[in-house]
């Protein structure tokens, strides 16, 4: 938490000012579970609204494996070396179970780490997946604050984190490896659907040329989906993370969808729709805590999911007995 004797206004100009430690601080506020946290957190969230909004947010997804955290190192130092400033955020909704901060724990991304001009945040571990969710939107707006340019959110762990992450990004990459036939046997197709860029990494060495083909094989079957993106030909790109090439070709596509979805519209219509969701998934995320920790719920549902499972009672009535008890 913020020192005791920092104001709010000290708080707000630390972060617009990129003091790194207070700007620390506050996402642990951001994170913390407890009611006087989350109200100064608001309170500070509150006055740097109208700082927030201007970087590119770039969520990066890939199975466990793919090169993700080597790629987002590469990309980060790219950026920091054109004199940008960059965020790397992460979401990983086991992180509450295993205890791990997993971008803290592994000594991963060390050269990133070392730039004065990256920012690099483990996933919270925020317990629901709507905590996760509502924590590292808020981080980023920190960020955004703070004055970085670029934010990375890389997904980790497999399932709901991807749309999540999805759900609070401009641009979605999907880091992929050779063999897209093989691969998307395995892989979900709609996480294929989500992706503004597809990264076929670890181009290099015996691999190079597999991967010129898996490129390939992408683009064509890109071809035959939804785009993710209205306005935006998705494409696959051949990238080597781990020695640095195709990094500027990838950014060059990213700054370019940034331009696109600017001028089209369709930037502020996605962020807007975005809130607005936020905004209802959040209502039903606090419902339903509020529901299940209801003293008189929590009281009578063991017995009343017996009696259900049991067949004394169908479901439709065990429920509504249960908002009765909620209700009442
Ligand atoms: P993540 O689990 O998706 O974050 O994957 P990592 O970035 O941890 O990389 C997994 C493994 O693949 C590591 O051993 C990396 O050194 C290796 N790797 C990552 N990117 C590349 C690459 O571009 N080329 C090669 N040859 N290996 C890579």
């Amino acid at each position: 938490p913020v020192k005791r004797g920092l104001s709010l206004d000290e708080v707000v100009n630390g972060i617009l000012n990129n003091d790194r430690p207070i700007l620390a601080r506050a996402i642990t506020l951001v994170e913390s579970n407890a009611y006087k946290h989350i109200e100064k957190a608001q309170q500070i969230l509150n006055c740097i609204l109208p700082y927030t909004g201007k970087a590119l947010r770039i969520g990066i997804t890939g199975v466990p494996g793919a090169g993700k955290s080597t790629f987002i190192e590469a990309l980060g130092c790219y950026l920091c070396d054109l004199g940008l400033r960059v965020a790397v955020l992460a979401v990983d909704p086991s992180s509450s179970i295993t205890g791990g901060s997993v971008l803290g724990d592994k000594t991963r991304m060390e050269k990133l780490t070392r730039e004065k001009n990256a920012f690099i945040r483990p996933s919270p571990s925020g317990g629901t997946l709507g905590g996760v969710n509502r924590k590292t939107r808020e981080t980023m707006l920190l960020c955004e604050a703070a004055g970085y340019d670029v934010i990375l959110i890389e997904t980790i762990g497999v399932g709901q984190s991807e749309v999540v992450v999805r759900s609070m990004v401009d641009m979605f990459a999907l880091i992929v490896l050779t063999g897209a036939g093989d691969e998307l046997q395995g892989m979900k197709k709609g996480v294929m659907e989500l992706a503004d860029i597809i990264i076929v990494n670890k181009a290099d060495g015996d691999n190079e040329q597999k991967a010129f083909i898996a490129q390939k094989e992408y683009n064509q079957i890109l071809h035959y989906l939804r785009p993710a993106t209205e306005g935006w030909e998705t494409k696959a790109f051949t990238c080597s993370g781990y020695y640095g090439r195709g990094i500027d070709t990838i950014w060059e596509e990213m700054k370019n969808f940034q331009k696109t979805v600017q001028a089209s519209g369709v930037l502020e219509k996605r962020r807007q729709s975005q809130v607005r969701d936020w905004i209802y998934a959040m209502i039903k995320d606090q419902l339903e805590q509020k529901f299940f920790n209801h003293p008189e719920v929590k009281k009578v549902l063991p017995e009343t999911e017996q009696a259900v499972i049991t067949g004394q009672q169908p479901v439709t009535q065990a429920v509504k007995y249960l908002f009765d008890q909620y209700e009442q």
